[in-house]
């Protein structure tokens, strides 16, 4: 068992990684506020994993609620479903909201959370591995709305995380291939002593070897949860998180959400990033080679498809929501494991981040 302290003044909480954690009842009581709770999840997670759950919850009131799966559910439809259970169920403010599957239900049950009588107690329970290294931590939860992604939401922190890399076992190998863009993302960032450990363990992590998912993911929570303390709101430093996001939210506009997974767009992002901090000189070829290299054998895409090039995707730069007053802002590498924010980049980084590596 692991864990990793998010010490927020007046939110702090633990996440919690074991394998077979979600049928601990010694675990899972404690994300329990008071005695009853709403279980959110969805129509995939729910045969697979909801059973030993309910087990170890045995003697809290609970009840459960299965949304339909996938990102065009991440709506104000589920949230509105979530309150409506709420309601149905005469839950007060003592009531607690655990959050069963990927980013999808951690996001819109997450939302539900912070906004149901201006916000209850909340628990994630991620079984992606996107969710685990990165969006059941941190307390960023959302919709999405026809103007854009993750148009409405709201900052509400988890009372708890509980990870179990077993659950990784029944997921869908390119959800799981794009949970690893998330965590290169993380080493490329933060810290080049993960990149070598993804290089070691890569094939252990595709083969979701307990112990290997289980080291990694702790970290990226490590990694993530000291960015989250230093700046919880995105004044600042936790902006870096993006890295490879300005080039993979426009690449995800422009196929249209749902033929790219995110995580795969955020991987051809952060080959890009590279590229174009080569062309700024805070990267060597050496450097951009190993990137592109460990991208491509986790099964990702370095490169945006053929028929997106510059001419349709800068126009979208500027739209990203995270954008200031229309400027593009890009994170770039100063180096394997640092990263840093810039307005705008030079023709010649632009250029290079286009750039199609030799098959
Ligand atoms: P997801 O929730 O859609 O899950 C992917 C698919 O896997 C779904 O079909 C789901 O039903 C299924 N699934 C989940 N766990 C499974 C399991 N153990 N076995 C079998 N199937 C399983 O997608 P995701 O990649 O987890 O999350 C993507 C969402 O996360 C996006 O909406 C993104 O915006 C959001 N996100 C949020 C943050 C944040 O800080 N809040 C950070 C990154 C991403």
């Amino acid at each position: 068992m692991r864990t990793v302290e998010v010490p927020l003044p007046d939110r702090a909480y633990r996440i919690t990684l074991a394998a077979g954690a979600l049928g601990a009842a010694d675990l899972l009581r404690p994300l329990v506020a008071h005695d009853t709770a709403l279980l959110v999840t969805d129509e995939h997670v729910a045969p697979l994993h909801l059973a030993r759950v309910q087990a170890g919850l045995d003697g809290v009131a609970l009840r459960v609620l299965v949304l339909p799966a996938g990102e065009q559910h991440k709506s104000l439809a589920s949230v509105e479903r979530v309150w409506d259970a709420l309601a149905a169920g005469g839950f007060d403010r003592d009531a607690t909201l655990l959050a069963l599957g990927g980013g999808v239900v951690g996001d819109s049950a997450g939302f539900a959370a912070a906004s149901w009588q201006r916000g209850i107690a909340f628990a994630q329970l991620p079984t992606t591995l996107l969710a685990m290294v990165d969006s059941a931590v941190g307390g960023k939860t959302g919709i999405n709305r026809a103007s854009g992604k993750n148009a409405v939401g709201a900052f509400h922190q988890p009372r708890g995380v509980l990870i179990d890399v077993t659950t990784l076992a029944t997921l869908d190998a390119r959800e799981l291939r794009a949970g690893l863009a998330e965590a290169i993302k993380c080493a490329l960032a933060f810290d080049p002593a993960l990149l070598d450990t993804l290089e070691r363990d890569l094939d252990r992590l595709l083969a979701r070897e307990v112990e290997a998912c289980e080291s990694v993911i702790a970290r990226c929570c490590e990694l993530k949860a000291a960015v989250v303390v230093a700046d919880e709101r995105e004044a600042g430093p936790r902006a870096l998180l993006n890295l490879g996001h300005t080039f993979g939210h426009a690449l995800e506009r422009a196929l249209g959400y749902g033929h790219w997974l995110h995580g795969e767009a955020v991987a051809a992002g952060l080959a890009m990033a590279a590229r174009a901090s080569r062309a700024l000189g805070q990267l060597d070829a050496a450097e951009v080679g190993r990137i592109e290299r460990l991208i491509a054998r986790a099964g990702l895409p370095i490169a945006p498809p053929p028929e997106l090039g510059r001419r349709e995707l800068e126009p979208l730069f500027g739209a990203d929501k995270k954008a200031r007053g229309g400027q593009a802002r890009f994170v770039v590498l100063r180096g394997l494991g640092r990263a840093e924010v810039v307005a705008g980049l030079p023709e010649a980084a632009l250029a290079a981040a286009f750039e199609r590596p030799p098959a």
